[in-house]
Parts: structure tokens; C-alpha cells; sequence
């Protein structure tokens, strides 16, 4: 008998959010997730053709997942470092798919000086959207997922949170926290079905390094070379699939070429 199923994609039918998809490594996960064929919400702060850009790579490139009438992405601006703007994000993604199975907390900005240099609202920017972006967007997206006994969240930390980085006491208290929200958050999800896990990159090529490439860095990493935004959106794509992530929840993958061994 001919088997229905075996042209599904793996995430056929899956509705994403991507924070921060419009360029680095958010873009690299919402096209693999699309890829996979899920339907990707490709968010931004204020890269709008970028974002344009990307949902028209996606639908060229034919990966939709096509959801009844609707195509496989759509870019949507909103400041997730800002409650009314999240809580308004959701609301439309809800409407619009009825559902939402994976929510991927990326965006993020750095801030770098030293702690004697730094400026109060130079910590408060990189808490307000690294930290309680994280927590608003899991919170608004949680409630969805409750309710469907079902969903992934998986939040982009940093090696920067594990060991610290000089010049980035923001940066690093943030993704810090980021991890143990992580950690709690799982605990608190895991009975309705939905796994909650971070990934923490090294050092990838991104706008946020352009400035940051010294070969000083590199002899901090064993594998002896900076990494693609694509490997990160691997292990994102491993963590969202099924059922090969199904069981796994409350953990920190580290895709740094070698930096943090635990
Ligand atoms: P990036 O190239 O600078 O891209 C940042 C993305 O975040 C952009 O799409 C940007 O949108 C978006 N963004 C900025 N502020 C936002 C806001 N208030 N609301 C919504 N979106 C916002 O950064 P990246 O290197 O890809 O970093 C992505 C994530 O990985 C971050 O969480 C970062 O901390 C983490 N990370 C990066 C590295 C690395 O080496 N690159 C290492 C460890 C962890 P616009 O284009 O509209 O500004």
C-alpha cells in the first residue's frame, strides 16, 4: 500500500516564530525551518526588506508547508523587548494559523564596554530585549502551547553565559539568565508536552562580529575556525524535529567548535 505520508516534510503543517529572523542566524533558522517545511513567522525590529527578502526566498524556493490559504512565511516587525508589541505579535500569529508549535527566541544586540564604562541604559537595552524579550515572547507564546499540550521553545543563548567575555557584563548576565529560564521554565512546561531548551553559539559570523574577528579569538577555539549561522540553525532544526528531540528538555547545546567543553 502506498504510504500517504512519506512526501511530508518533517515539519509540515508546523507553525514557527523566529525573533530576530532578519538577518545572522535568525535568518539561517527561519530558512531551515521553511526548509523542513514548516510555516516561519519571520520577525524583525526594523530590517523590513531584509525581512521582505527573506519570505521571498522562502516561497521561491517552494518550501511552504502551504496551511490551508496560507503561504510558508511572513515577515512581522515588532519590538520583543516591548510587552505590547509581543503580546500583539502573538495575537496576529494566532489568528492567522490558528497555532503556534515552535517558538525560536533569537534576537538579541550586544552593547560591549567595560564595567566601569558602562552606561545604565547600556545595560538596561541588552537586558530589556536579550532577557525579558525572551521571557515575554515564552510567556505570550506558552499560553498558545498549554492549550494544545504541544510545543517547542528554544532560546539562543551565548557561550558569553556560561563563561563570561570581558566587555560584555550585560551581554553575559543576560544569556546567563537566559539559561536559567531555560532550565525553569522546562520544569515547570514539561508535563503539557511542551520542551523548552537553549543552544548557546562561540563565536559566529554575524553583523553582531563583523568588529570582533581577531585571530587573538580563534586560538580560544579548538576547531580553529569561526562558525556559519547555518550551524546553529542545525542543532534549532534537531531540537524542533520529531521524534528525535521529543525527549529531551531543560538542556544547553553548545555550538561553539569546541570552546565550552562541559
Ligand atoms: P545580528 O546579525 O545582529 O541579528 C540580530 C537580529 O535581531 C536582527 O534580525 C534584528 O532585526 C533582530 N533584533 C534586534 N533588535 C530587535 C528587537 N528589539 N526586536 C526584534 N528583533 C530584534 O545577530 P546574530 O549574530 O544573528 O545573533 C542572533 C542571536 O544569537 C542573538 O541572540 C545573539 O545574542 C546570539 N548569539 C550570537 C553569536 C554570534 O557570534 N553571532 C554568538 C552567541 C550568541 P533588525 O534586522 O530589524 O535589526
Amino acid at each position: 500500500m502506498e504510504d500517504v505520508n512519506k512526501n511530508l516534510q518533517p515539519l509540515q503543517g508546523k507553525v514557527a516564530i523566529v525573533t530576530g529572523a532578519s538577518r545572522g542566524i535568525g535568518r539561517a533558522i527561519a530558512l531551515e525551518l521553511a526548509t523542513q517545511g514548516a510555516n516561519v513567522v519571520v520577525n524583525y525590529a526594523s530590517s523590513s526588506a531584509a525581512a521582505d527578502n527573506l519570505v521571498a526566498e522562502i516561497t521561491a524556493a517552494g518550501t511552504e508547508a502551504f496551511a490551508e490559504g496560507v503561504g510558508g512565511a511572513i515577515a512581522l516587525q515588532a519590538d520583543v523587548s516591548k510587552i505590547d508589541q509581543v503580546d500583539s505579535l502573538i495575537n496576529t500569529v494566532t489568528e492567522k494559523f490558528k497555532r503556534i508549535d515552535i517558538l525560536v527566541n533569537n534576537a538579541g544586540i550586544t552593547r560591549d564596554t567595560l564595567l566601569l564604562r558602562m552606561k545604565p541604559e547600556e545595560w538596561q537595552a541588552v537586558i530589556d530585549l536579550n532577557l525579558t524579550g525572551v521571557f515575554l515572547c515564552t510567556r505570550a507564546v506558552s499560553k498558545i502551547m498549554l492549550k494544545q499540550r504541544s510545543g517547542r521553545i528554544i532560546n539562543i543563548a551565548s557561550v558569553a553565559g556560561q563563561m563570561g567575555n570581558p566587555g560584555q557584563a550585560n551581554y553575559s548576565a543576560a544569556k546567563a539568565g537566559v539559561i536559567g529560564f531555560t532550565k525553569t521554565v522546562a520544569k515547570e512546561l514539561a508535563s503539557r508536552g511542551i520542551t523548552v531548551n537553549a543552544v548557546a553559539p562561540g563565536f559566529i559570523v554575524t553583523d553582531m562580529t563583523n568588529d570582533l574577528k581577531a585571530d587573538e579569538i580563534l586560538k580560544y577555539i579548538p576547531l580553529g575556525r569561526y562558525g556559519q549561522p547555518e550551524e546553529v540553525a542545525g542543532m534549532v532544526r534537531f531540537l524542533a524535529a520529531d521524534p528525535a528531540a521529543t525527549y529531551i528538555t531543560g538542556q544547553v547545546f553548545n555550538v561553539d567548535g569546541g570552546m565550552v567543553m562541559a
